[in-house]
């Protein structure tokens, strides 16, 4: 009987979509921590004594998901537009 999808069905499904949603995100999150980490170091290093950073409009890559500068654009080589 396929008629409309039950609700036990319909959870089992989201529930699919989001632990595949959560773990392609968390993947990048995870590059994205390294990569910003690193720059932290660096910016600490300098910036030691004046905590002053530029403030930025950042955007998020359509293509990669990640946050960037939307001067700059995104690190993957593709822009936001
Ligand atoms: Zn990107």
């Amino acid at each position: 009987m396929f008629g409309l999808p039950t609700f036990p069905k319909l959870l089992i499904i989201a529930a699919i979509i989001a632990a595949v949603w959560y773990f392609m995100r968390r993947g990048k999150v995870a590059r994205g921590e390294q990569d910003s980490r690193v720059g932290d170091r660096t910016n600490g290093a300098k910036a030691n004594g004046k905590a002053q950073k530029p403030i930025e409009d950042m955007v998020q890559c359509k293509s990669c998901g990640a946050y960037f500068p939307a001067k700059s654009g995104c690190s993957c080589g593709q822009s936001g537009n």
